[in-house]
């Protein structure tokens, strides 16, 4: 399992097993490898009484957030909804100080981390073919994670600020463009646009770089290798849609 090369998201989560569900890491690692993923999605797991589980291990790039995995840690609360399985905050609201705990763990192993919900991100499967867990709970993780982290002090992820919904292809739903993902939302581009550079990591490096050239000769761009303005322009306009108002 390739490991992330930098971390800059924390992304919290709930796992949206049933109160009482007591399978613990093995359990949630069973239900994600029925899905056809290769390992549990999240990174680490809280599990009810409070104690930090390592899940797929903190530095792996997980499958828990469709398009922000080779950057972001993802951390799981057991819990998240009702026995009916509606989102239900009181199944967590217990372990929110756990959670600071974990978060605060976290912000010293991945210095310039910063936290945010699930569902700040991309909370639907949004069809770009990146492996995400099976819970889609658009609720996850049922409570507002980034005002609450900010009262603790916390860095926060700025999705409610420079973050903007982007349309990559007709027909798909909008995914979030923002500062901490800019790179691999670049890289995304390119790799969509038939641009091969291997992993889709977050990190401008030679590969990019001559993807970005390959790009750049295409469309009859001075051949730079460089993300210039002029050169993202032309490559969000390959997939970008002007969305009706
Ligand atoms: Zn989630």
């Amino acid at each position: 399992m390739p490991n992330r090369k930098k971390t800059t998201l924390g992304v919290i989560h709930v796992t949206a097993t049933p109160p009482g569900w007591s399978g613990g890491v093995s359990g949630l690692r069973k239900i994600h490898m029925a899905q056809g993923w290769s390992d549990i999605g999240y990174n680490a797991v809280l599990g009810q009484s409070g104690h930090v589980y390592v899940g797929r291990g903190y530095d792996a790039v997980g499958a828990h957030v469709a398009g922000f995995n080779s950057i972001a840690l993802g951390l799981a609360m057991i819990g998240g909804v009702d026995a009916q399985g509606r989102p239900d905050f009181e199944t967590v609201r217990h372990l929110l100080p756990a959670l600071a705990s974990a978060m605060s763990f976290f912000d010293k192993r991945y210095p310039g981390i910063r936290w945010c919900g699930h569902r700040d991100l991309s909370p639907d499967r949004n069809g770009n073919g990146i492996i995400e867990p099976f819970e889609h709970l658009k609720a996850c993780p049922v409570f507002d994670v980034i005002p609450w982290a900010e009262s603790k002090g916390f860095a926060v992820a700025d999705i409610r600020g420079t973050w903007k919904p982007v349309v990559l292809e007709a027909g798909t739903a909008p995914v979030l463009e923002g500062p901490d993902t800019r790179d691999a939302y670049l890289q995304r581009l390119l790799t969509r646009a038939g641009f091969v550079l291997g992993p889709i990591d977050g990190i401008i490096g030679e590969k990019t770089k001559a993807a970005t050239r390959a790009f750049q000769s295409s469309v009859g761009l001075k051949q730079t290798g460089t993300l210039d303005a002029t050169t993202v322009a032309r490559l969000r306009g390959l997939f970008e849609v002007n969305q009706a108002a």
